[in-house]
């Protein structure tokens, strides 16, 4: 599995938002700014996957971007989304007097809504979601299976049992690092380090990383870098 880190970083910070694309056709995740970011990187008409893992801006807003180019050759596209999805795209598309995207999502888009535990699988990818804890936000993560590797993404959490479910069902774990203190949205870099002496069978990068969280992790937690790309 190759997965390129298209951003690293938090919204406050001058790296991209935390946002991967993985085997160059599945888009993790559309925040301010990765539409640039990925057409820089590679051609949109491979991409057959989005994933929106909650709606806050740093994850979902420039996914009518993607879509309106994937309009252009009325691509078929999979979109894998917490419940609600469809309707916050209709309203995004009148906000931004867009309109003409409904047509295209309601003919070429299909739908996948996540739920705790559930696996999603087709001829290419095999998923099961996590619910994560994000502020009492519907936000899920994940873990992809592909042969006997098992890589596993948190999205936006702080500690929870699914933090713990997804490192005990991967060999790599990409975790959000965003703060210091531990608090009820995020994972602080003490504890995620301190996962990692929990789990030395897992190999975790750090994500969504901060100015604080990068400058006190940085002996402690393996941060990933806008366009790293990583081969598992
Ligand atoms: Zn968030």
């Amino acid at each position: 599995m190759k997965i390129t880190v298209l951003g690293s970083g938090c919204t406050w910070t001058k790296e991209l938002s935390t946002s991967f694309l993985i085997n160059d056709n599945f888009l993790f995740d559309t925040p301010q700014g990765s539409y640039r970011r990925i057409l820089s990187m590679i051609d949109l008409v491979n991409i057959h996957y989005i994933y929106i893992s909650h709606f806050h801006s740093d994850h979902f807003a420039e996914i009518h971007l993607i879509l309106e180019k994937c309009k252009r050759t009325n691509q078929k596209l999979t979109i894998i989304a917490p419940k609600g999805c469809k309707r916050r795209l209709f309203a995004m598309f009148r906000i931004f007097e867009i309109p003409h995207l409904i047509s295209y999502v309601k003919k070429y888009v299909t739908f996948v809504t996540m739920k705790h535990g559930k696996t999603y699988q087709d001829e290419n990818y095999k998923l099961t979601f996590y619910k994560m804890q994000h502020g009492g936000l519907l936000c899920f993560g994940c873990v992809f299976e592909e042969g006997n590797k098992k890589i596993a993404f948190s999205a936006d959490t702080c500690m929870c049992a699914s933090v713990h479910e997804l490192l005990q069902n991967a060999n790599v774990a990409f975790l959000d690092t965003a703060a210091v203190q531990p608090n009820f949205k995020h994972l602080s870099v003490k504890e995620v380090a301190q996962l990692q002496q929990m789990y030395p069978q897992v190999t975790i990068y750090s994500v969504h990383g901060s100015v604080d969280s990068w400058s006190e992790g940085k002996n402690i937690c393996r941060f990933v870098h806008d366009k790293q790309i990583i081969k598992i």
